[in-house]
């Protein structure tokens, strides 16, 4: 789950991270309210889950209740990218000296974390990646160790972090890794993290997403999922429990298990199409399942086939075959059916398919994923 910034400087502070006080404000009015509470001068500032809010317009200084007036009246409403602004963020401004830059992510290659560390904060870390690599410092950290405030200052000092800053970044960094870690966060970034100065460091922007995985055992993360925002497919299908992610290609997949839609992911594309989605329909799923799978498959208009990749253990085939017909039954699919059904019952399922009176142009059946997946790229790409 992405969180917006002020959520995740909410976040932070529960990690004793320094941001700058403030407030969200989805009005005019509620903004000057949250500029009085913050204390002037003051940032206004989108709160959008995409980068370059600055750029965009959509970061504004603010000395006076009419300046705030003025900017939180441009920023509401204001689309970035693709993204309609609906609050924004009111904080003291802060006075800057330098900016940097600091993430935890989760390396899966090496199987450890990852700090990236820079002394050139404040534009987008991928481009200092392409212009100047050498000034991003990377280091592994083995998650039972976890980072010390030495090895951290040492970071920093490799990282060309200004010698005042060096142990306001150090303690900054140990407690990032706190909450990156405790916090389940994948990853959380700061940038910029900055260097006041009257020598103080703290947080000034928040990227944070936190590990789905992990929310059992945060009962807090509840009043973030309140204002989480979803696509309609992504909506559609967690009130139907179905692990979906929402491509962007055409060939909208359905199979049961992770794995087994992973695999799929992979031969669409190995035999040259685009997966629309990933979704996992779980094992053990019935009729009721599978026809809303197609109903969240069917409502995302890139999709120009459907591949149902199904290898029956504790799901059983005629379940899967009455959920795609019970689905056809109560919705015009928008694009052909490819089936490949296998396992548990997988011949009772094809016969009920067979005899549903569906006509070949919707609905083919394949004896294996290779074939299946190369009909259903070949439906859509249009041959
Ligand atoms: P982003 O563009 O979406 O990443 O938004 P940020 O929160 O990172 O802000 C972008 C830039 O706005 C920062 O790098 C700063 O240069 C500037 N900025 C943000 N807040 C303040 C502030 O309190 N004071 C000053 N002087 N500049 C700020
Ligand atoms: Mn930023």
């Amino acid at each position: 789950m992405d969180l917006f910034e002020y959520q995740g400087k909410q976040y932070f502070a529960r990690y004793d991270i320094a941001v700058s006080p403030g407030d969200v404000a989805y009005t005019v009015d509620e903004a000057v309210t949250a500029a009085e509470m913050a204390g002037y001068p003051v940032v206004v500032k989108a709160q959008v889950q995409v980068g370059g809010r600055g750029k965009a317009g959509g970061i504004k200084l603010a000395d006076t209740p009419d300046e705030v007036r003025l900017h939180a009246g441009n920023i509401l409403g204001m689309d970035i990218k693709g993204h309609v602004v609906k609050r924004v963020w009111v904080e003291h401004a802060s006075d800057i000296s330098k900016e940097y830059y600091a993430s935890y992510s989760l390396d899966r290659a090496a199987k450890d974390h990852l700090l990236m560390l820079s002394a050139e904060g404040g534009v987008e870390i991928e481009t200092v990646a392409v212009d100047n690599p050498d000034a991003i410092v990377l280091l592994h950290i083995n998650p039972v160790d976890g980072i010390s405030l030495a090895v951290a200052r040492d970071a920093a000092v490799r990282a060309n972090i200004d010698e005042e800053a060096l142990d306001g970044v150090a303690d900054m960094l140990v407690k990032l890794y706190d909450c990156f870690t405790r916090g389940d966060c994948a990853p959380a970034e700061i940038n910029p993290l900055i260097l006041r100065p009257d020598g103080g460091v703290h947080a000034l922007d928040a990227k944070v997403s936190l590990d789905n995985n992990a929310a059992f055992r945060h009962p807090e993360w509840d009043e973030f999922r309140a204002t989480e925002e979803l696509d309609e497919r992504e909506q559609l299908a967690r009130q139907h429990d179905l692990q979906y992610i929402g491509l962007d290609g055409t060939v909208g997949i359905i199979a049961n298990g992770a794995g087994l839609a992973m695999s799929t992911l992979d031969v669409v594309n190995q035999v040259g199409g685009t997966a629309a989605n990933f979704l996992d329909i779980g094992g053990g799923a019935n009729a009721d399942m599978m026809a809303a799978a197609l109903g969240v498959i069917n409502s995302d208009e890139n999709v120009k086939s459907i591949l149902i990749n199904i290898f029956g253990g504790i799901t059983r085939g005629e379940e899967v075959a009455k959920g795609i017909v019970e689905a056809m039954s109560r919705v015009e699919l928008r694009a052909p059916i490819v089936i490949r059904l296998d396992g548990t019952n997988a011949a009772e399922g094809r016969e009920i398919l067979a005899n549903a009176g569906i006509p070949d142009s919707k609905l083919t059946s394949k004896p294996t994923m290779l074939e299946a997946a190369r009909a259903a790229v070949a439906l859509a790409n249009g041959n």
